[in-house]
């Protein structure tokens, strides 16, 4: 039934029947949310995958029209994969239903497999758009030794180091596991990186996150948030001062359905004696 290149269109309607919405729409991840008159939500598409990381630092805010209406009917059109039951893109209009006008999103690149749900349930019900859970981060100009002592703590405790850096040779994204004698040219070299990874568990079983475009590898920067993972990046540099650094993690997360779920205990623990730790090393 899907296997012909012709769109096939889909009028957006929630199973109550209501059709005009409110539109949250992060544009650069292409997830959203939409919300009916009578304030019932429903994510878009596969948007629950990402919607609680994406907004724990921003809300998006409601979509206007020019004519400042913020009510709109959507339209998905769903572009089929030649000889599969899958879909090769979806692009999504809004039309503002007081003027008209229309607002289309930018194309929606299908890679995965199947993707028949993405037609069958186009949008799925949000019991909570809004959820906040504890995040931690830790900032500060800090020393190579400093960062020694830091690392030296997740080698000890058993962690797995990953490296995530860009090969100027190769122009290139690249990915790899540190040893420890890599791990430590790397914080107190020269050597650029992306991010460093000290993680409970091998990248291995938690492949979602990590993709590949024209550039290499690419990893999302929310990968610490639902994994067992302390996330460190050098942010910017001031020529007085040195690198900036963020380390970033969490002892919870949020499912799909908004619930707050914390990570396995063995984590939550080490989350806590890395705090303490931290805390005494980084003491002025
Ligand atoms: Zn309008």
């Amino acid at each position: 039934m899907y296997q012909n290149e012709e769109i096939i269109s889909k009028v957006i309607e929630t199973p109550d029947g209501e059709k005009d919405f409110q539109v949250r729409y992060i544009r650069d991840e292409n997830v959203g949310i939409i919300c009916t008159p009578t304030d019932k939500s429903y994510f878009l598409l596969d948007s629950a995958d990402y919607w609680y990381d994406l907004i724990q630092e921003k809300y998006p805010p409601v979509m206007k029209c020019s004519c400042k209406n913020d009510r709109f009917n959507l339209v998905f059109d769903y572009m089929p994969r030649e000889g599969t039951e899958d879909f090769r893109e979806i692009n999504i209009t809004c039309s503002c239903t007081a003027c008209k006008k229309l607002k289309r999103f930018p194309t929606i690149e299908i890679d995965y497999s199947p993707s028949i749900q993405l037609f069958e349930h186009p949008i799925t019900f949000c019991k909570q758009p809004k959820i906040k859970y504890k995040t931690y981060s830790l900032m500060g100009y800090w020393s190579d030794d400093e960062l020694v002592v830091m690392a030296e703590y997740f080698l000890e405790k058993g962690l797995f180091v990953y490296c995530w850096y860009w090969d100027s040779q190769n122009a290139k994204r690249c990915f790899k596991e540190l040893s420890e004698t890599e791990l430590r040219s790397y914080l107190t070299g020269n050597r650029r990186y992306l991010a460093i990874y000290f993680s409970t568990e091998t990248f291995d079983n938690i492949p979602t996150q990590i993709a590949y475009d024209g550039k290499g590898v690419a990893i999302s920067q929310d990968i610490w948030r639902k994994n067992s993972i302390f996330m460190l990046r050098g942010l910017y540099m001031v020529v007085s001062r040195g690198i900036f650094y963020q380390m970033e993690f969490c002892s919870e997360y949020l499912d799909k359905e908004g619930n707050i779920v914390p990570k396995s205990a063995s984590f939550c623990a080490l989350v806590k004696d890395f705090q303490k730790f931290s805390k005494k090393l980084l003491k002025k």
